[in-house]
């Protein structure tokens, strides 16, 4: 995931919700990806609080030190030198059909090149670990493929060195709109709420949220199957509170700021937790530093490991320069 800060809503279900449970199936690498950040602008010196916000919600909602590798991608250059050599099997076509290559470059008068590299990087910070399967959105798919065919021709060139991973997609989640109703939930576009947010903070952004467009008086009868914010309890609120509102709504007996409060509150409680251990991992930044450092050290172990045979393959080995 990119360091902007702290994680919200969007991230949280879309991600990091499912990689807590991963956890119990997979040996996993969490990388908080700051070399991709750089793409999309920032100043340098929002770089660093960013990272440890992040950090701070990856151990907050449960990405567990024990049992995964969490680091930051800059801590181990093997990621981009990776990219780099994979530049030699990545044609500039494939990069140029990439949807998210189209959409981003049209923000831009004369496009920087690592918008079009972007997903080789993605590849390395993949198959440098040889990752067996990666959690992707539906978004992300066709980075995906690009990795999976990056590693088929480096495969073919070099000899066999990289699996194909596969995508591992939660269904269950799909689209996560914002509280515009509209977009994807991004910080970006304000149209979510952060996992940490103290209760005031989530409800001004949830008392936003967009609803049925046709329940215009508090009269008219709503119709939760076409409104975001029905769909957002699906996430927080339990299965009883959530047909009461169901039935309540196509009646017109509760009114939309009542069951936002109620959406409000669910988030707030489900996220309580989450902003307790937050407030323990603040106060203790050199902890958060440490597990830091050591996923770095444990990461760089895979990786380096992974380049000695990526360089022997390539020709590009000192010693055996030298035999
Ligand atoms: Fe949506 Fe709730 Fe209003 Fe019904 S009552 S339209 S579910 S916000």
């Amino acid at each position: 995931m990119q360091p902007s800060g702290e994680a919200h809503l969007g991230n949280y279900l879309g991600a990091l919700r499912p990689w807590v449970s991963l956890q119990d199936d997979y040996d996993c690498v969490f990388c908080i990806v700051d070399q991709h950040a750089i793409t999309a602008g920032g100043h340098p010196s929002e770089m660093p609080a960013n990272v440890i916000d992040l950090a701070v919600s990856y151990l907050a909602v449960g990405l567990d030190p024990e049992r995964s590798i969490i680091f930051v991608q800059s801590d181990v250059q093997e990621h981009t030198e990776l990219a780099w050599l994979f530049n030699a099997v990545s044609p500039v076509g494939d990069l140029e059909r990439m949807t998210q290559f189209k959409d981003k470059s049209q923000h831009f008068e004369s496009i920087p090149a690592g918008i079009l590299n972007y997903p080789i990087l993605q590849a390395a910070d993949i198959l440098l670990y040889k990752a067996d399967a990666v959690p992707v959105g539906e978004d992300q798919r066709q980075h995906l493929e690009l990795t999976r065919d990056i590693a088929r021709k480096f495969n073919a060139v070099y000899g066999e060195t990289f699996p194909e991973t596969e995508a591992l997609i939660d269904k269950g989640v799909g689209r996560i709109l914002g509280l515009d109703g509209k977009a994807k939930m991004s910080k970006s576009l304000g149209n979510t709420v952060g996992v940490l947010a103290e209760q005031d903070e989530v409800w001004e952004r949830v008392r936003t949220a967009v609803t049925d467009p046709q329940r215009i008086k508090r009269s008219d009868a709503g119709r939760p199957h076409v409104c975001n914010v029905f769909t957002l309890h699906g996430h927080f609120t339990d299965e009883v509170k959530r047909t009461e509102i169901e039935s309540e709504c196509s009646t017109a007996e509760i009114g939309c700021v009542d069951c936002k409060k109620t959406l409000s509150d669910s988030i707030t409680d489900s996220f309580s937790p989450y902003r307790e251990r937050a407030t323990y991992y603040r106060s203790r930044p050199d902890e958060v530093r440490s597990v830091l450092l050591d996923g770095a050290t444990r990461a760089r172990a895979i990786a380096e490991k992974t380049m000695i045979e990526v360089r022997d393959k390539m020709g590009l080995d000192w010693q055996v320069r030298f035999d």
